[in-house]
């Protein structure tokens, strides 16, 4: 057969209706599907990353052909390419087609690395990706008529450009967040019982690729004992269901709060199945607005978990494209110190921190707060690369993808590009943790001491953050009370907490 066209199908487009299988011919074009060892080993990923991306792609191959495509699939055991540029240019070998088709990779280097693989005599069509609810466009036009890149601005848009929670006008409640009614921890009762999530037994396809990521990459971080991520648009559709029906109710509400053993709370676990594609932001929105319609839910906790797949989610991908190549590099704080040795093992007598590493090695997974507010929030204030956390993040993490990771660690959680799209670092000191967890009370640290032996970490070196960065931070509105509360410390106490800092700083791998 004379090939038409090649699709190029890559590992986190498994989306049956996106726009390049949509235009493709079952009878002249052939899916190209690529396991290339690079996406796994360009940073050290995690196995359950590795192993979801390679069972995931190997079932949506396998629908693909149920439908009538005839699929070239290129697996790390058949034929092993270590990039996919390299898995192209063999597969453009072997097939011979007339012209390449894909849709739009959602990073940069992926794009680049495609374009580059392209013989100059073929012809590469860049299809929009259509799962997004805004354009790349779209969105630059929206940055370019923005006074200020603020999410909160864009999701009002997006709200009522979609007709989200909206009556007429205006939004559903009479305000557009209720985030102020979200942010409770559990108190000393704890979590209570929170409904699971479903299981999703491992099928033969997805035994066999637990075995061979378990043989072939033995020396990743993370375990594939738990791996219980849906694979398949039926299972993501079915976590959506179970999301809906049992957790929503009560997502607002302790959104922010942790606990130990409590990996997942009451929320919603599809990240990995929206970033891979199978399932579809405004399928998500609807899912939980028609909740709220016909049962009557907490609109807090409704409008709260639709402003992070409509709002944040969204956002963060604009701002991806728009900020790239520069947003790798940011660096606002000059900040240059190594990721310590125990982010990749949890082994750390800051017990925030080991639970948060902990859980993220046994499943690929900690929750917004726990990314934001103890592993992200660690790095800013010691002062970590912004780019070795950032390597970690999208080692770590089953939805990792750059760039929706990108804009999270290197604009939220470490402030590298400065106020260009959040207002303000996410500082706190230890008594943030304790008010939201349970962490500090099997710690070998005190959250309230700021020095002396017990000093917690964290505490510390938010008074320190706050000390060095002093004048930037008063002219924020957003951050001037924290410095007012800096300014009534004693003189000899800051001495102090300065020389405790600089200590913690100095011996950073054995806090
Ligand atoms: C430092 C840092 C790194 C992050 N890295 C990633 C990443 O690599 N991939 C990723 O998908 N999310 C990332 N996030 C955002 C967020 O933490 C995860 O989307 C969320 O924890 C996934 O769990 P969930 O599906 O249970 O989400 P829920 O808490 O139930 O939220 C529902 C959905 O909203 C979306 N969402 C929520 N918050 C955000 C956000 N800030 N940005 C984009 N989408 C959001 C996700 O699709 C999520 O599934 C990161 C956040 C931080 C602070
Ligand atoms: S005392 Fe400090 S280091 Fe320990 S758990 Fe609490 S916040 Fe974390």
């Amino acid at each position: 057969m004379k090939v038409r066209h090649l699709i190029l199908l890559l590992g986190d487009q498994l989306d049956a209706r996106s726009a390049a299988l949509e235009q493709a011919d079952p009878l002249r074009d052939v899916v190209v599907m690529i396991e290339a060892l690079e996406e796994s080993t360009h940073v050290r990923s995690h196995r359950a990353r590795i192993a979801l991306f390679l069972s995931a792609m190997r079932h949506f191959a396998a629908e693909l052909g149920e439908r009538g495509f005839k699929v070239h699939y290129r697996s790390l055991q058949t034929h092993n390419d270590a990039s996919l540029g390299q898995g192209l240019q063999a597969a453009l070998a072997d097939l011979r087609p007339q012209g390449v088709v894909a849709v739009e990779p959602g990073d940069l280097r992926v794009r680049q690395q495609i374009e580059a693989a392209m013989p100059p005599n073929l012809q590469l069509q860049w299809c929009e990706d259509t799962h997004f609810l805004c354009s790349t466009r779209a969105f630059a036009a929206w940055a370019g008529r923005s006074k200020q890149l603020r999410m909160e601005f864009f999701y009002r848009q997006m709200r009522k450009q979609w007709q989200v929670l909206m009556d007429g006008d205006d939004p559903v409640g009479g305000q557009w967040n209720f985030d102020a009614e979200n942010r409770s921890g559990f108190g000393k009762a704890g979590p209570g019982q929170i409904p699971a999530a479903p299981v999703f037994e491992p099928d033969a396809l997805t035994r066999d690729v637990l075995a061979l990521v378990e043989q072939r990459f033995a020396d990743h971080p993370g375990s594939l004992a738990h791996f219980n991520w849906p694979v398949t648009r039926a299972q993501a559709l079915s976590a959506l269901e179970d999301f809906i029906a049992h957790r929503l109710p009560s997502f607002g509400k302790h959104q922010d709060a942790m606990w130990t053993g409590m990996p997942f709370g009451w929320h919603s676990l599809i990240s990995s199945a929206l970033n891979l594609k199978l399932l579809r932001p405004l399928e998500v929105v609807q899912a939980a607005e028609r909740a709220w319609r016909e049962r009557a839910l907490d609109l807090a906790s409704v409008e709260g978990f639709i402003r992070q797949v409509l709002g944040w989610r969204e956002f963060m991908r604009g701002i991806y494209h728009l900020d790239m190549p520069d947003l790798k590099q940011a660096n606002h704080f000059q900040h240059r110190r190594p990721l310590p040795a125990w982010y990749w093992t949890g082994q750390t007598r800051m017990n925030c921190m080991a639970q948060s590493i902990g859980q993220t090695l046994d499943y690929g997974y900690a929750h917004h707060i726990q990314r934001l507010m103890i592993t992200g929030m660690f790095g800013v204030l010691a002062q970590i690369e912004p780019s070795e956390l950032c390597d970690w993040y999208l080692s770590m993490y089953v939805d990792a993808v750059e760039w929706v990771e990108l804009p999270n660690t290197a604009g939220m959680a470490l402030f590298a590009a400065g106020p260009r799209f959040t207002s303000k670092p996410y500082v706190a000191s230890g008594a943030y943790v304790k008010r939201m967890s349970n962490y500090c009370s099997g710690c070998a640290y005190e959250p309230q001491h700021r020095t002396g032996e017990k000093a917690c970490p964290l505490t510390t070196l938010y008074w320190y953050f706050l000390k060095t960065h002093e004048a930037q931070l008063a002219s924020n509105p957003r951050t001037a009370l924290m410095v007012k509360n800096l300014q009534r410390i004693e003189p000899r106490e800051s001495t102090e907490i300065e020389a405790k800092a600089r200590e913690l700083l100095s011996h950073l791998d054995d806090l």
